[in-house]
């Protein structure tokens, strides 16, 4: 039965019973949608952050006047708009990680910031960073989660799931230990303080922290996006000043 029918005949009901329901509980959710159950202590704001979309958008889908919710109440979640201009990436690339994620466990909360970084060189790719961070004496190898390739030791695009994303473990990419142990680390290979990353590389960033942050995940990665400069300041250039903040800001929130 299709959407507008099954709301017909809901309306119909409603009318024929004579009952008083808010029309929000009768309002459907279309695939594309989820529906969110409101508790205790939540509000609009930190709904609509949490499934990234406007809380007017969440106010106009669920024809609510006012943004005081009650504990209980079913909110039409609406589809995420997609951005302007956005480089899509092909789902392909998103495969290895979401093979990755099904398999894994992650205790809601486990992560709170995704890291991006930039290599710093072009070349290299997850297999060979492992090796150099073991040689200066990581014993967990590899210090990022992801490693995102340029299209010379790895595809264009390409996104390497790394083993401290398999195994859940703290990542080694900043100094503050406490952001290594809550922070997941993001490198795109390639020196952006010299060339912008590729669109590729961008549609891959993107998509990988439109995953990690929405409902794709078990247990939810909802977790703020940042960069290795705005975490390290003074230490470090990484990403780059080829690196497209702006976007990064205006896509996410981006915290500096
Ligand atoms: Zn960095």
């Amino acid at each position: 039965m299709n959407l507008a029918r099954r709301q017909f005949i809901a309306r119909a009901a409603l009318v024929l019973g004579g009952l008083c329901i808010l029309p929000s509980n009768l309002l459907l959710a279309a695939p594309a949608e989820q529906v969110h159950l409101v508790r205790r202590g939540e509000n609009l704001t930190r709904i609509a952050a949490r499934y990234g979309v406007s809380t007017e958008a969440i106010l106009s889908r669920n024809k609510l006047s006012s943004a005081s919710l009650r504990p209980g109440q079913r909110l039409v979640i609406p589809a995420r708009p997609p951005a302007p201009a956005a480089p899509a990436a092909p789902s392909s690339v998103l495969a290895p990680v979401l093979a990755a994620s099904r398999r894994l466990d992650i205790t809601p909360g486990r992560w709170t910031h995704l890291v991006v970084h930039h290599s710093g060189i072009e070349a290299g790719n997850a297999k060979a960073y492992d090796g150099a961070h073991r040689r200066r004496g990581m014993e967990n190898g590899l210090a990022y989660h992801f490693v995102i390739g340029n299209g010379r030791d790895s595809g264009d695009g390409q996104i390497e799931v790394g083993p401290r994303w398999t195994r859940q473990i703290y990542g080694g990419h900043v100094r503050s230990q406490e952001m290594n142990e809550h922070g997941i680390g993001i490198c795109m290979v390639g020196n952006f303080e010299k060339r912008s990353p590729g669109r590729r590389q961008l549609a891959s960033l993107y998509a990988l922290l439109d995953h990690l942050r929405g409902p794709g995940l078990p247990g939810r990665a909802a977790a703020k996006v940042t960069v290795h400069r705005w975490v390290d300041r003074n230490h470090t250039v990484c990403p780059g000043k080829r690196f497209p903040y702006s976007e990064l800001k205006r896509r996410y929130g981006a915290v500096a």
